[in-house]
């Protein structure tokens, strides 16, 4: 057979049948190289020597012990057997047992000594491991101190991953691997070989080995963000989009029931600018405003320019409850100006679709609204002039450079409903140019926040009560969708307490049926992500038609819908949800003439919860509360969500690099990959062979995602 080499699939391994090279395809893993960047999740720090009169009962350790009896195996009911010797460091004795592992037998002689790696159990005076790991143990030939311990899929064991990934390291060994970071970056920040990192990131020698091994990878992660992002920034500036003429927007206006706010109007000058911009490089702009700051308006007159000179616009949301919506409120607005506009949809007729393609296709709609259903590839416009994405930040930037491709061209304008401070911005939407609407609407009346805790339950239900009773409705978000449910939580906190609040955590599921229970003569309704799109689209019809009083609801609320009358937002463990995603929610209510109130519930005690929560009764504005999230919590929160349709469209995750702690760095990754792209910006010179693989990667994995 021939050599391997780093691209080799895995299925040439030894021990890799097909079986488990499926499920390693499964996992991501398809070549020798994905092996190697297969990191451990965690090490288990062997080296760190424990002594058996101070193990506690449950404790986890290693162990240097000498043999002190032969062992001795039985027979135990039905075939088990025993095998069962004891053990001594300096400080005491220790009885190990192995189960149906009779071999061990004539491992284990007296006087000698091994490194154990076990569970202590600790009764009365007696200490006892059973099945630990064992290694020989020779005072002159030290083990490795840290044992890697890896992300599994299937039936595939850590001691498995370990032997197939030492067989790449093997190939690793004879081909060596290129470097994907340019010389510069190398040099400057002393950063070792990747070679010698993906050895120690395996196997590491020591913790300083470890680190620099994270240095490399944190900065092949940066460096190859920064270079992805910046091309498709490359693209966008390449791309020729259509250069307009000036629109004049006194008609636009005209049918609006307000005129627009000053922010609006420069915003609008913005987009405008652009759009006309005789230079022909097109729009590519990111319009950041609060929740209720009227972003709706400044798109629709993006759109109707767009028209105007002939092109159409698309409009795309990242649900199908937002995308109705906007075409509920933009489809009146661009009838009375003789425009027609579209809503296709993933639960459109085939038969609309058929239609809507049509006539997309023929040039005759003008503006259509949609959810990334409009990314398929039988979407087909005759002149595309504008696309917008609305609410950004569940798309993710791979994601709307695919969208890029779609337009061919077209301008891009994207807009976010969390205010992103201006460096985060930068970082995370470095290809766009940014607006920003910092001004409300007149007459929006203030929220009125409260932070509660347990006890004050009753009057809170009876508060719920009092608002049906005046006909006003009502929103409820917990957590978790159902009970024991842990995954999906909205980021963790970092705090002592969170185990138990893991176990105490509010489930809509469970609450729904308990606030029924509890209140016979309200109509409750539940709505959450594992709903299908069309479910949620009718709860969500149905409550802002007043048909239900109480919606307890997961995150899914958490983007855009209008109902203005709802006047209650109650966010049950607060604590666990991030400040943005707070005010987003409380963005829900006070939209309409009402009185509205947010109340926060959580019993959190932690020193970081509680003053998190606090910003959010002092400040109402968006930016403000963006800005102090980003202190107190990193930027998580303005990741694409784990719930939601980013889930599946590549949000894209590092594996090493954390956003938080490397925000400086990541600026500077930025500065590498802008030089490397001045002297090859296609990166065809054979030096940059391999990094463009892995760039190419970043944007297959969402075109994947969404064809
Ligand atoms: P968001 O920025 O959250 O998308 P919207 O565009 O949905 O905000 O606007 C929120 C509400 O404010 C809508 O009901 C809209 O009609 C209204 N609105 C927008 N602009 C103005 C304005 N200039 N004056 C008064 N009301 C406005
Ligand atoms: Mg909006």
């Amino acid at each position: 057979m021939a050599e391997l080499t780093l691209n080799s699939p895995v299925r040439y391994l030894n021990s890799v049948g097909e079986k488990r090279a499926q499920t390693l395809a499964n996992m991501g893993i398809f070549t020798v190289k994905d092996l190697l960047y297969h990191f451990p999740r965690a090490y288990q720090h062997r080296g760190k020597i424990n002594l058996l009169c101070n193990a506690y009962d449950g404790e986890v350790g290693a162990f240097v012990l000498t043999v002190a009896s032969q062992p001795h195996t039985a027979t135990l009911k039905g075939r088990m057997t025993m095998t069962k010797f004891s053990a001594v460091d300096e400080s005491g004795k220790c009885n190990i047992t192995f189960f149906n592992q009779n071999y061990v037998s004539k491992i284990f002689n007296v006087g000698d000594s091994f490194r154990f790696w076990g569970k202590i159990q600790r009764k009365a005076n007696m200490i006892s491991m059973a099945s630990p790991a064992f290694e020989p143990w020779f005072e002159d030939k030290p083990l490795p101190d840290f044992y890697p311990i890896y992300p599994l899929s299937g039936n595939l064991t850590q001691k498995y991953m370990a032997k197939i990934i030492s067989g790449a390291i093997n190939i690793l060994e004879k081909n060596g691997i290129g470097d994907i970071l340019p010389q510069k970056l190398v040099n400057e920040h002393s950063i070792i070989s990747a070679k010698g990192a993906l050895k120690a990131i395996h196997n590491p020698q020591s913790y300083a080995m470890l680190e620099s091994a994270r240095k490399r990878f944190m900065w092949e992660e940066l460096y190859t963000f920064a270079l992805a992002i910046s091309m498709s920034k490359q693209k966008n500036r390449e791309a020729h989009a259509p250069i307009f003429q000036k629109t004049d927007l006194s008609e636009f206006y005209s049918v609006f029931p307000f005129s627009p706010t000053n922010a609006q109007r420069r915003v609008i000058e913005e987009t405008q600018r652009d759009m006309t911009d005789k230079k022909g490089i097109g729009m590519s702009r990111l319009i950041c405003g609060d929740v209720g700051s009227g972003k709706t308006l400044c798109a629709a007159a993006a759109m109707y320019m767009a028209v105007k000179n002939g092109y159409q616009a698309a409009l795309m949301a990242p649900t199908e409850i937002l995308a109705t919506q906007h075409y509920n409120d933009l489809g009146v607005i661009f009838a009375k100006l003789g425009i027609r506009c579209e809503l296709l949809c993933g639960s459109s007729t085939a038969a609309q679709k058929r239609v809507i393609k049509n006539g997309l296709k023929k040039g005759e709609i003008n503006c259509i609204i949609g959810t990334h259903a409009l990314l398929t590839k039988d979407v087909e416009f005759s002149n595309p002039g504008l696309i917008i994405t609305d609410e950004q930040h569940r798309f993710g930037v791979m994601q709307r450079a695919c969208l890029g491709d779609k337009g061919k061209g077209a301008h891009i304008l994207v807009m976010s409903a969390t205010p992103i401070p201006r460096t985060l911005a930068l970082i995370m939407y470095g290809d766009l140019d940014l607006s920003y609407i910092d001004e409300m609407p007149p007459g929006r009346k203030k929220v009125s926040t409260f932070t509660v805790d347990e006890s004050y339950r009753q009057r809170m239900n009876g508060f719920i009560e009092k608002q049906a009773a005046e006909g006003r409705q009502t929103y409820i978000v917990c957590p978790a969708i159902e009970a024991e449910e842990d995954e999906g939580l909205v980021g963790m906190d970092f705090e002592p307490e969170k185990e138990k609040a893991l176990q105490k955590l509010k489930n809509a599921t469970g609450y729904a049926d308990n606030l029924q229970k509890l209140m016979p003569d309200l109509r409750i309704s539940l709505m959450h992500g594992k709903m299908k799109a069309k479910e949620k689209d009718e709860v969500m019809q149905s409550f802002a038609r007043g048909e239900i009083d109480v919606l307890v609801s997961t995150t899914v609320i958490e983007v855009g819908v209008n109902v203005p009358n709802a006047t209650l937002m109650i966010v049950e463990n607060a604590e666990r949800f991030g400040l943005s995603q707070l005010h987003q929610l409380r963005g829900r209510v006070g939209r309409g003439q009402y009185k509205s109130w947010c109340i926060l519930v959580s019993d959190a005690k932690g020193q970081n919860a509680v003053s998190r929560l606090k910003v959010m009764t002092e400040t109402n504005d968006g930016l403000e509360i963006a800005k102090r999230d980003l202190e107190l919590r990193g930027p998580g929160d303005f990741m694409p969500d784990r719930e939601g349709v980013a889930r599946q469209s590549g949000g894209f995750e590092f594996k090493v690099a954390s956003l938080c702690d490397n925000t400086a760095d990541l600026e500077s990754a930025f500065e590498y990959a802008l030089d490397t792209l001045k002297s090859d910006p296609r990166l065809q010179k054979p030096e940059n062979y391999a990094v463009k693989r892995v760039v190419e990667g970043y944007f297959g994995i969402i075109s994947n995602a969404v064809n």
